[in-house]
């Protein structure tokens, strides 16, 4: 049997957050910026209680203090409004306090607004939460956000998108519909990356978010947890790990995906850890691991990771 679960109202397009009625008794969680960026501004939440202190690769201790102060104030919705890590900090606190949640995705590549996942740094490690109550109760995706995002969040978010709905097409766990989804998200994140209609990436990182969200991300994913630890973003992780796990697993991707990656130009990442310790590490990552295509060993993380400390 299979099995699709997704929010409840998911409403896109140009000005979806602009024109949506918003609840009153809202506690708005984004970043700093917002403001100054207009956000609140262009969604009408300007009179809402607002937290804008989200930072990027969000701790645990961010939403627990967020919990604290916000546990006894009349709230019924709370209101993500961000890149990834917002909306993973909003849901995760929503969940605890037994409040409605809408997302609004500001970046888009992380598919955060559609997915039950919420990741969050637990004593210095990058930690996937897994919950059905994480889902929206309302996700709003407004390509307006897009017009005005800087060159690198855009193309570390679009690389994750790619990466996302690659790995999920591959994954074990995925199905017909997941794969019909993965594939028809790749094609509308190539066709914006490398043609620069970047106003398509909104509609590709929702679509990444529908599909790998209803199975896994796998191998890529799986590697590049450590190198966010070591300050990398996701995105600028994923651009190495996910090319060499592709390459591993055979992928049909693979070409195409390294394409993507020539096209958006990383920076060399090279991991200061042991990489013994490293692939002790990510071995623990089962939730990725085991959905993979290919089985994974020790020597086989160990020979990817010298991969990536060698590329030119
Ligand atoms: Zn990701």
């Amino acid at each position: 049997m299979n099995i699709i679960k997704q929010p409840n109202c998911i409403k896109f397009g140009i000005d979806s957050a602009k024109d949506f009625k918003y609840p009153n008794k809202s506690l708005v969680i984004t970043s700093k910026g917002a403001i100054s960026r207009g956000w609140l501004n262009y969604t009408n939440l300007e009179n809402q209680i607002y937290f804008d202190d989200v930072e990027p690769n969000p701790s645990s201790d961010t939403a627990e203090k967020i919990i604290s102060d916000f546990k006894n104030k009349d709230i019924d919705y709370i209101i993500g409004l961000g890149g990834g890590s917002s909306l993973d900090v909003a849901k995760f606190v929503a969940h605890k306090l037994q409040k409605k949640k809408i997302l609004i995705p500001t970046t888009f590549g992380s598919g955060s607004e559609v997915t039950r996942i919420s990741v969050l740094t637990v004593n210095g490690k990058k930690t996937s939460f897994h919950d059905d109550k994480m889902f929206a109760d309302v996700a709003i995706v407004d390509p307006y956000f897009i017009k005005n995002t800087p060159q690198d969040i855009l193309k570390n978010s679009a690389i994750d998108a790619c990466a996302q709905c690659s790995e999920g097409y591959d994954s074990k766990n995925g199905n017909e519909y997941t794969r019909f989804l993965c594939q028809k998200a790749f094609e509308i994140l190539e066709d914006g990356i490398l043609n620069e209609k970047y106003e398509k990436l909104p509609m590709g990182s929702l679509i990444t978010g529908l599909g790998f969200g209803n199975c896994s991300t796998t191998l890529g994913h799986a590697l590049s947890y450590v190198y966010s630890n070591e300050g990398y973003s996701h995105g600028h992780a994923l651009a190495f790990t996910t090319r060499v796990a592709h390459e591993f697993n055979s992928s049909k991707f693979t070409d195409r995906f390294n394409h993507i990656v020539n096209k958006l130009k990383f920076d060399k990442i090279i991991l200061k850890q042991n990489l013994e310790d490293a692939a002790n590490i990510i071995l623990k990552d089962s939730k990725h691991l085991m959905n993979n295509p290919k089985h994974v060993e020790k020597k086989d993380i160990i020979s990817l990771l010298e991969k990536i400390n060698n590329f030119d």
